[in-house]
Order: C-alpha cells, then sequence, then structure tokens
C-alpha cells in the first residue's frame, strides 16, 4: 500500500544516522557540523585594544583646555607599551592599549599641532577601547556539538587558533541511471535514446548540500547490468537510483535490490509526481529508487533525498522551511494525493505571491527551469482559489524572489 507523503519522509528520516566523525582543515569546513564542542581557549579580543584610529590618552588628563604632548606611536601588531601621565600616544585600530591607558579620542575628535593634541568634547574612561575578553571569556562554551559551520564560525575558530575540526564525515552516494533508452552526456546520440541527465542534476543536487556524489553510470534494463553496477552502489554511504520502479515489464531495479540484500522500507507514496519511489536499507545504506522522469527524480530527491543526506551529515534541521504564499491563480485538484507544483515565487509588499511556473505535466521540464519553488498541496485539497494560500519550499539557488 502507497504511504503518505509524511509518514514516507519520516520512515526514511528514522531510517538513516548521522556519520562518524573526521578531521578537516578550516578551509575545508564550511557547511560542516561539529561532531566536538568548542570552548574558548582564551579571551577574545586575547588584550585591550584601540577601536579607533587616534589618540591614547588617560581620561583624567582630558581637562577642558587640555593640550597633551603626543609622546609615541603604536601601530597595530605592535607590543605592551607605557603611557606617560599628560601625554597622548598616536594609536591604530587594534593595537594594543598602552598600560595606563584607559581611553582612545578618534581621530576626529582631536586637534593635533606642533606635537600637541587638544581633545575636542569630553572624554570618559573606557571610551573606543575594546577589553581583553569583552568578545569571549577563555574557557566559555562557544560551539556546542551539531553547530553548522558558517563563515561566522569559521572566522571564530580561526581567531582561536584552530586549524583542524571534527566534523561529521560527508556521505559519499553513489548515482545510478538505469534504463535501456539511456547514454551518457557526450556519446554519440542514436535516434530513439536520451542523454542520461538524471545522473548529472543529481550529482549537482548532492553537491550543493555539501556531499560527494559517485557516478556509477548506466545500468540496462536487465538483472545483471544491474546488479553489477549496484554492487559497487551499496559499498558508497547512500545508493540513489533512477528509473525502472515503476510497474512496466522491464523495471527491474527493487527485485534487484532485494536480492542483494537490500531491506524494503516501502514503495510507492501518495505523490504526484514521483509516486514509484522505493526505499530500503542494507545495514547502514539507504537506497534510494527514484522515478527516471527527470522532473520526478528531482522533486523526490529535493524532497526526500535531501533531508536523509542532510541527517547523514549531522545537520539536526534537515527540512526545508516551509513560507506561506499566496496563490495568484486556481489551481485543479483531485483529493487523494499530495502534489508537488512548480511554482515561481514573488515577494510582493509584505507578502510572498506564487503563480505555477508552466505546465506542471512530469515529462516537462521546462517548467522545472522556471520555477523558484515547489508547492506542497495536501493530499485531502480538492482544488484552490486564486488568493487561497499554499505552503512553499524555495529552491536552492534560486535567483531574487524580488519581481
Ligand atoms: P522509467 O521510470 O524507467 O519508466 O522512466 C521514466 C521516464 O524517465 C522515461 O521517459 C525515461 O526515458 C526517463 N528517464 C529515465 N532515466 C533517465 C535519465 N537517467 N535521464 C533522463 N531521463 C531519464
Ligand atoms: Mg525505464
Amino acid at each position: 500500500m502507497a504511504l503518505s507523503f509524511e509518514t514516507a519522509r519520516d520512515r526514511i528520516l528514522g531510517c538513516v544516522e548521522p556519520l562518524g566523525a573526521e578531521r578537516v582543515s578550516l578551509i575545508e569546513a564550511c557547511g560542516r557540523v561539529l561532531l566536538e564542542s568548542f570552548s574558548a581557549p582564551w579571551d577574545l579580543p586575547p588584550a585591550d585594544n584601540s577601536a579607533m584610529d587616534g589618540f591614547a590618552v588617560r581620561s583624567a588628563d582630558c581637562t577642558p583646555g587640555a593640550s597633551l604632548r603626543v609622546s609615541g606611536y603604536i601601530p597595530a601588531g605592535a607590543s605592551a607599551s607605557l603611557l606617560e601621565p599628560g601625554c597622548a600616544v598616536r594609536i591604530m585600530t587594534g593595537a594594543p592599549i598602552p598600560s595606563g591607558c584607559d581611553a582612545v579620542i578618534p581621530f576626529e575628535d582631536a586637534e593635533e599641532s606642533d606635537g600637541r593634541v587638544l581633545p575636542r568634547g569630553t572624554v570618559r574612561p573606557k571610551d573606543h577601547i575594546r577589553f581583553q575578553g569583552e568578545d569571549v571569556r577563555a574557557g566559555a562554551p562557544v560551539m556546542p556539538e551539531g553547530t553548522v559551520l558558517r563563515p561566522a564560525e569559521i572566522n571564530m575558530l580561526a581567531s582561536f587558533g584552530r586549524s583542524f575540526v571534527s566534523v561529521h564525515r560527508r556521505p559519499r552516494v553513489a548515482i545510478l541511471s538505469t534504463g535501456d533508452e539511456l547514454v551518457e552526456l557526450g556519446d554519440p546520440l542514436p535516434f530513439g535514446r536520451i542523454i542520461n541527465s538524471n545522473a548529472l542534476s543529481l550529482a549537482a543536487s548532492v553537491r550543493e548540500l555539501g556531499a560527494e556524489p559517485i557516478l556509477l553510470g548506466i545500468a540496462r534494463d536487465e538483472p545483471q547490468s544491474l546488479r553489477d553496477k549496484l554492487a559497487q552502489g551499496l559499498d558508497a554511504d547512500a545508493l540513489i537510483t533512477s528509473a525502472g520502479v515503476s510497474a512496466g515489464d522491464r523495471d527491474f531495479v527493487r527485485d534487484v535490490l532485494a536480492d542483494m540484500g537490500v531491506s524494503p522500507v516501502f514503495w510507492k507514496v501518495e505523490i504526484k509526481p514521483g509516486r514509484p519511489l522505493a526505499f530500503g536499507m542494507r545495514g547502514k545504506t539507504p537506497v534510494f529508487s527514484l522515478p527516471g522522469n527527470p522532473v520526478s527524480t528531482m522533486i523526490t530527491f529535493e524532497e526526500f533525498v535531501r533531508p536523509a543526506l542532510l541527517r547523514m551529515m549531522g545537520h539536526r534541521r534537515v527540512l526545508r522551511p516551509t513560507f506561506r504564499a499566496e496563490l495568484c491563480e486556481p489551481v485543479k485538484k483531485k483529493p487523494g494525493r499530495v502534489q508537488f507544483l512548480r511554482m515561481r515565487v514573488v515577494r510582493r509588499g509584505e507578502r510572498l505571491v506564487a503563480a505555477s511556473s508552466g505546465d506542471q505535466n512530469t515529462g516537462i521540464v521546462r517548467t522545472m527551469v522556471h520555477a523558484n519553488a515547489i508547492a506542497i498541496l495536501p493530499a485531502d485539497c480538492a482544488g484552490l482559489k486564486a488568493g487561497d494560500f499554499v505552503d512553499v519550499h524555495l529552491l536552492p539557488w534560486m535567483e531574487s524572489i524580488e519581481e
């Protein structure tokens, strides 16, 4: 019996587990998920330093009418120094504050002539100083395990001298296309054959989320060919096949997988497109058998495979955020299956407005190209009017949603 969309996705997520640890250099770490917790090894900033280019002074010396002798120069990167009473020192942003000094006067708030400085306004203690540890205190917990490393986290780890971090391994994802009609990209294209485009879009999707695609090429619609290729795929962390899972008389993928020790978890989901989706596990390796129509392949990857691979990479939030968008045209639908619609979403004032990106036939790839979002119509929905709201998932790399 076919499963509901949510049940199928939950079953998949219930089967897959985060992969183990590997150490990566910080330059490779963006998008990875920490498998250690990180506490500050020292104060940040490590020493009091100037927040401005200006003069380091004692605030008590800066009485109205005061004139301070400029007694020195501290560039960024200088080592510790001392400020004599009644003097000022030229100091650059980031340079260590000399001992004895408790404020910095920015150049724009001082007059300088003949080697002396006249402060213009009032100077208060602590003005324009960045204090040791004011950002992060030594020992403070900064990043718990499970933190997704973005440029900001990378910046902080680098500031604390970390060149390597322990993160979840990225899944190696084997991709196998099946079908007698397929030829590889770059090979001659005889009449009646089509190019194995699914391998390329699947590899692109796998890369986009930070996992590593392994292209296994094409298996023909016969069990031996499938067995040879699938054997390689089952060594990977995850296997994705496309096509050959419908009820056609040459659709052998599920049977061969079962022969090879893949325990079926489900076959068929009440969705459109993508109903013949099959999923199984061999050991810890999830096997996604996606239907072959490129639109079905892309949408089922997006809605089922992507969250699973993210979980394997250690991500805790694996589902895309859902936004509500207002339909600007009616949509016909029969109750029964969840329907995924290819949409163009734009922002109009405070709202998101969605229109179909065109022909929703499964065979039409053009409207996937024109789409920047997928709308998810619930199974029981029996059509919608203009002005009704739908849930949408924005697709990766969508350009602006401004009109
Ligand atoms: P199937 O699931 O085998 O019935 O295939 C469904 C449709 O998807 C057919 O029109 C196939 O030609 C097409 N198709 C299958 N595999 C691929 C592929 N790797 N690249 C592009 N189109 C494909
Ligand atoms: Mg086929």
